[in-house]
């Protein structure tokens, strides 16, 4: 229920206009196919996206022998269903003795998520330790603090400017020594400058490879939803410099650009994890493309 809730907005601007069309039209005809393609792409499905799921269902329209345009509208959730790559998803980390990295860029609401997931995995009865490895910007550890007290966690920190692979050294031995289930390390998200970020990176993983072999690894970046097109250009260029996992969508509440989660599995074939759908500790959500879909259309 929170999920459809959380949802309105882009459901709003996916459906209505895409049933409109269903509705207005008599015949499958391009003036058809033109207007769900332009609701598609304002609903933030991303052009190349778009088009693919035109064309798929064209092709059920034709194999099927389909006349009618309201009997496209099945055809063309499944479509959407299809793109999206259903069932792909995975949460190994949750289940085994993980090192998660959290990139994103300021102000996409990554210290909140961390905060948020946190929070999450210490309910499910997760020993979790976080690193503060984020020591670029000023505050940021504090404001990690603050989640860590909130989600009953454990932080390891550096001062402001350290080198974040010592904190993540750190923190290794932290964890190490708590036996936790997670390390949760937020790191930084300079994209203007790929070569440092990417050798900061490197940085950290040959740490963790040398010290905590045993952990399974994974790479979320963060994204903020409102953002739309712009979220999909930054998860491309995350995925130039690491080996992304899988994607958190923040601020899903309250966008009508919720699409953007359709564009980020399609083009990148990243799953989408998790969506943030408010600013308190519970507003974090298991991301499923099935119910998604389910939520958006029925
Ligand atoms: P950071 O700079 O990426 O670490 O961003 P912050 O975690 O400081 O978050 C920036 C702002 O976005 C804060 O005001 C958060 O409360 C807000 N925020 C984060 N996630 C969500 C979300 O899922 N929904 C809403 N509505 N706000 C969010």
């Amino acid at each position: 229920k929170r999920l459809v809730s959380g949802l309105s907005k882009t459901r709003d601007n996916i459906v209505f206009g895409m049933d409109s069309i269903f509705h207005g039209f008599t015949q499958i005809n391009d003036d058809f196919y033109e207007e769900l393609e332009e609701t598609l792409i304002m609903g933030d499905l991303g052009v190349r996206t778009t088009m693919e799921i035109i064309e798929n269902l064209k092709e059920k329209v034709r194999s099927e022998h389909i006349k009618e345009p309201a009997q496209c509208r099945q055809l063309l959730i499944d479509s959407i269903r299809e793109q999206m790559h259903v069932g792909e998803t995975a949460y190994e980390f949750e289940n085994r003795t993980s090192v998660v990295f959290v990139i994103g860029v300021n102000g996409v609401g990554k210290t909140t998520t961390i905060g948020k997931l946190a929070g999450k995995l210490h309910a499910q009865g997760k020993k979790v330790v976080l690193a503060a490895a984020d020591t670029f910007r000023a505050a940021a550890g504090e404001q990690l603090k603050e989640w860590a007290n909130r989600s009953e966690t454990e932080m390891i920190g550096g001062q402001e400017g350290a080198d974040p692979a010592s904190v993540v050294y750190d923190a290794v031995a932290a964890a190490k020594a708590r036996k936790a289930d997670v390390l949760l390390c937020d790191t930084a998200g300079r994209l203007h400058n790929k070569k440092n970020l990417m050798e900061e990176l490197k940085k950290i993983n040959r740490v963790i490879e040398r010290e905590y072999p045993e952990a399974y690894r994974e790479t979320l970046v963060v994204l903020d939803a409102t953002t739309g097109q712009n979220a999909l250009a930054q998860a491309k260029e995350f995925n130039e410099v690491a080996e992304i996992t899988g994607v958190i969508l923040t601020k899903m509440d309250g966008t009508a650009k919720g699409g953007i989660a359709v564009a980020i599995q399609s083009e990148l074939g990243i799953p989408v994890k998790y969506i943030g759908v408010g600013e308190r500790i519970e507003d974090l959500q298991k991301f499923d493309a099935d119910e998604f879909v389910n939520a958006l259309f029925y």
